[in-house]
């Protein structure tokens, strides 16, 4: 837009340009007409004067078309010198005749693309004095009074329908620059809030392409490349459970609405991944006029559910086999209580029946507390309630743990070693989770040696603190040594299954090593026994 004027397309200025050179060209065979009395010839002034007027005017339109002009000054120079050639010529060879009208209607809406109202007025003003000097000239004709008085009238319609048509024009334009800034805003709004969300987001055509996506989408694609404009089918290669690959985007085109689909597993980086991919259908308020059926792109939503899911089905796996565990002793602890109730009642018990089931009731009890206590350990663990840190005199703990068992050791009559040797220093970590630990190898080592020794070994490794427990009992077979840290796993081994356990223990240890770091080392031989250490970073290393 030039300075001053009004808003309106470069090409109207072209067009413009070319209308004032074909002008003055086509007054030319006109102004022949007058010159040879075919048409009124009363203000021909004669051959100069109109060859003074016109090879200036041709000349100058020609400069404008071939060099318009690049300032403001430059066009009021051109605007008013093309102003006088129209008078001139209105004045000494055409006057206010058919040809008149054309011209002036070109300069009107010249001088008002360029200069809007202001150039109007200024134009409409020298049309007006053109006339009066038109008038002034020809004295007496009053016939040359209305016609002159005519045609400006019909100037100043042609100028006010221009200036309103151009109004309404901008008005339009400014309307249509508005929107487009609002839609930008709008555009950059949803593309903030794409970029900035957690899960990953992909934006598609009607066939499948690509058009947006965000960083997350990325991250989890593992990918830096471009993803615009490729088939969605090409980027998410899923398949089943059953291994079978899944055409997605023909999933997406048979749902109507939003659809979840859970099932999915891709392949990235050798890596399965479960996926969850939302989907919707996209459709524009334009569009469902015209196909209702057909939507215009699709929107998804993708997330990484590998974690979740495995923790969810472990989650209902872990319930099943508790409640599992659990039923046998209720039942056998109910069966036998309910039966000596009977007998009570009945008033017949022999008292070595009575110890008897009270025993095995007892068992059966003791069984399910030591299952809530494993279960009780597991659950601390797994929220981390106990997972702050703390100085431990390595002694200190070792020497209670001792004291602590070495009444059960005795009582099975096995010699039960604290091995501590050097200096050992402290250690901090979490005390409850080292604890129950050590105490999980103690009660073990403790329940399956029938005889021998039991030894709680405590040794500085380089800048670690070893704990060790070794026992002299029956030992593990090297299959049973990859089963022992499953949850409810227990030796199907006869000597085993003499004692009473729950197969939590070992589970629970392996959890609790997690939690410190480190990792549970076995050795053992079958009918020899068993060692079971882990490792942990000494204070002063
Ligand atoms: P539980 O002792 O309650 O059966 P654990 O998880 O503590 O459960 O141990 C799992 C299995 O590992 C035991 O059933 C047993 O077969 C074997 N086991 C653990 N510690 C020892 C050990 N010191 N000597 C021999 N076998 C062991």
């Amino acid at each position: 837009m030039t300075s001053g004027g009004i808003s309106v397309k470069q090409q109207t200025r072209q067009v413009t340009r070319f209308a004032a050179l074909v002008l003055p060209l086509l007054l030319i065979p006109y102004s022949w007409l007058i010159h040879t009395n075919i048409l009124d010839a009363s203000h021909y002034a004669g051959n100069t004067v109109f060859f003074a007027i016109m090879a200036p005017w041709v000349i100058l339109s020609l400069i404008q078309v071939i060099f318009p002009a690049s300032n403001k000054y430059g066009i009021v120079f051109r605007l008013s010198a093309y102003h006088a050639f129209v008078v001139a010529y209105i004045l000494f060879v055409s006057g206010f005749t058919t040809p008149f009208i054309a011209a002036w209607s070109l300069l009107l809406f010249a001088t008002y693309l360029y200069f809007a109202e202001s150039g109007l007025y200024l134009n409409l003003i020298t049309l007006a004095a053109v006339a009066m000097i038109d008038i002034a000239l020809h004295l007496g004709d009053d016939l040359l009074v209305l016609s002159d008085t005519i045609s400006v009238l019909s100037i100043v319609l042609i100028g006010i329908v221009i200036s309103v048509l151009a109004r309404i024009q901008e008005a339009d334009s400014a309307e249509l620059l508005r929107s487009k800034a609002k839609e930008s805003l709008q555009r950059d709004r949803i593309n903030t809030l794409i970029n900035n969300l957690a899960d990953a987001v992909i934006s598609t055509d009607e066939k499948g392409n690509v058009q947006v996506y965000n960083a997350a989408a990325l991250n989890l694609l593992d990918t830096n490349d471009n993803l615009n404009g490729r088939h969605i089918n090409k980027i998410l290669q899923v398949h089943g459970k059953d291994g079978q690959p899944v055409n997605i985007f023909e999933d997406f085109k048979q749902t109507r609405g939003m659809t979840v689909r859970d099932d999915l597993l891709m392949e990235i980086e050798d890596e399965t991944i479960r996926l969850e991919i939302t989907s919707s259908p996209i459709r524009s308020s334009y569009s469902r006029l015209k196909k209702p059926a057909s939507p215009d792109g699709y929107m998804l939503i993708l997330r990484d559910v590998t974690k979740a899911k495995s923790l969810e089905e472990e989650r209902d796996e872990f319930i099943s086999v508790v409640s599992h565990e659990l039923r046998t002793p209720i039942t056998v602890a109910e069966g036998t209580i309910s039966n000596v109730q009977l007998m009570v009642e009945r008033g017949n018990l022999p008292q070595d029946t009575l110890e008897r089931s009270l025993a095995s009731a007892h068992e059966q009890v003791m069984f399910l507390s030591r299952m809530v206590n494993d279960l009780s350990t597991l659950s601390r663990a797994e929220r981390g309630i106990a997972d702050a840190s703390e100085p431990i005199n390595v002694r200190e703990l070792c020497e209670s743990l001792y004291n602590e068992y070495a009444p059960q050791a005795t009582k099975k009559k096995l010699h039960f070693n604290l091995d501590t040797a050097g200096k050992l220093g402290t250690i901090t970590t979490s005390r409850l989770y080292l604890h129950e630990l050590l105490q999980n190898f103690i009660t073990n080592a403790i329940k399956y040696t029938k005889e021998g020794s039991i030894t709680l070994l405590v040794e500085r490794d380089g800048p670690m603190i070893r704990f060790e427990v070794k026992d002299t009992g029956i030992g593990i077979s090297k299959s049973d040594q990859g089963k022992i840290f499953n949850k409810f796993y227990r030796s199907e081994d006869y000597r085993t299954r003499e004692t009473g356990g729950t197969g939590l223990g070992l589970y629970v240890a392996a959890k609790l090593a997690k939690k410190l770091k480190t990792t549970i080392e076995v050795k053992s031989r079958l009918n020899h026994g068993s060692s079971f250490s882990v490792a942990l970073p000494a204070d002063d290393k």
